[in-house]
């Protein structure tokens, strides 16, 4: 029996409607050959939108993300919107698109692929089959915890205050997640916090303890952020499942993400309690490469698969996207941002044939 599923497709600026057009391509084949009917409508977003309606984020768009199965984002921004008031910039649009369809958990995996190994800053031996996902927390923690500010001191002075708060609820929505998302896995999680010198983090641990007798077939341990931050250097094999706050998981996720050394590589997942997540890669708009056909689209069909893994409850389908990628890379087929000795370069079309001339 055909499944169908509804995809709403945020093509944004720069580089995201060259990369979008080559991973629609791919998902079209895809479907057809595993009976997976998948029925896209593209939107606005970011100065795209911005150019067309005055708002980076138009009700529409969001109306239509809410009802559809999940949304594919490509990236936003550009030179052009820089000058515009905060409100009205692509970045807005956004994070207004996160808090509408209440993201509070993003997935960022960082896989070393054999082919690219060499593109890492790290030795071979330390970076060779690295396989981690950093669920980090995105709505809550100090980006968001009040007070906030620069206040007047009675002497004067200047202070500034930001509260790193959680509620318990909280630590339990994205702990679950976690915890899901290593039985998925490798069963192996581990939660990053401070719970030697911050209260908070005692809280996020006592939380995520209290859950893990409901996964027993995930085994679950707890590091010093500091810690974390140095053994993801210096051993980064030992993890599985990383899960961390909001400020921990920002900077643990783009550390991991440079053991693989390749940006236009890596995709992510941002997901809620229920609705569509979105699905994007990790990079910006390209703004200089952009209409060049320069873009590698892989991180952007990367974010396909875990749409098709994560949401759409497809592993069979994610495994056939992933393995084509691999495959391409086996081939020699690189675009300019990971071109090496010897291989072939090719642009963002050339490379979406090639993935098609594997998958056919
Ligand atoms: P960027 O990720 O767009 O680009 C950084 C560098 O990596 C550039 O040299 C770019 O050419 C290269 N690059 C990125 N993706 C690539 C790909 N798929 N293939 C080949 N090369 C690739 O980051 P930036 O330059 O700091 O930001 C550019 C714009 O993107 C800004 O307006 C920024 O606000 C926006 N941005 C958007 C997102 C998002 O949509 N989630 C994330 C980051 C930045």
């Amino acid at each position: 029996m055909t499944s169908s599923f509804r995809i709403t497709l945020l093509p944004g600026d720069g580089i995201g409607p060259e990369i979008m057009a080559v991973t629609v391509e791919v998902l079209k084949t895809i479907g057809r050959q595993m009976d997976l009917a998948f029925e896209f409508e593209t939107a606005l977003i970011g100065g795209a939108a911005i150019d067309a309606t005055g708002e980076p984020l138009p009700e529409e768009t969001l109306k239509i993300c809410k009802a559809s199965d999940a949304v594919l984002l490509a990236a936003i921004g550009g030179y052009q919107w820089d000058s515009l008031p905060r409100h009205q910039r692509p970045e807005t649009g956004l994070l207004a698109l996160r808090a509408g369809l209440g993201l509070f958990a993003n997935l960022r995996p960082a896989t070393i692929l054999p082919q690219l190994v060499d593109a890492s800053s790290l030795k071979r031996e330390v970076v060779e089959g690295v396989d981690i996902m950093v669920v980090r927390e995105l709505t809550g923690g100090i980006y968001f915890g009040s007070p906030k500010g620069i206040f007047e001191t009675e002497t004067g002075h200047k202070r500034g205050v930001n509260t790193m708060v959680y509620t318990d609820s909280e630590i339990d929505r994205i702990g679950k997640v976690a915890f899901a998302t290593a039985q998925k896995r490798r069963g192996q999680l581990c939660s990053v916090d401070k719970a030697n010198v911050l209260e908070v983090s005692q809280l996020w641990r006592d939380r995520i303890t209290a859950l893990a007798p409901d996964y027993p077939d995930v085994t679950l341990t707890h590091m010093y952020v500091d810690n974390a931050a140095m053994q993801l250097i210096r051993w980064p094999k030992q993890f599985d499942t990383i899960v961390t706050g909001n400020l921990f998981g920002d900077i643990l996720s783009d550390a991991a993400a440079m053991l693989t050394g390749s940006i236009g590589m890596l995709p992510s997942a941002s997901l809620g309690a229920d609705g569509p997540g979105v699905y994007e890669p990790v990079h910006g708009s390209a703004p200089d490469i952009a209409g060049q056909d320069k873009a590698n689209p892989l991180a952007q069909v990367l974010s396909a698969a875990m749409m098709l893994r994560y949401a759409l409850d497809q592993p069979a389908a994610a495994d056939r996207l992933e393995q084509a990628v691999t495959t391409v890379l086996d081939q020699g087929y690189r675009t300019g941002d990971i071109m090496s000795a010897s291989m072939t370069q090719v642009g963002c079309q050339a490379m979406g044939e090639a993935l098609l001339r594997v998958l056919v």
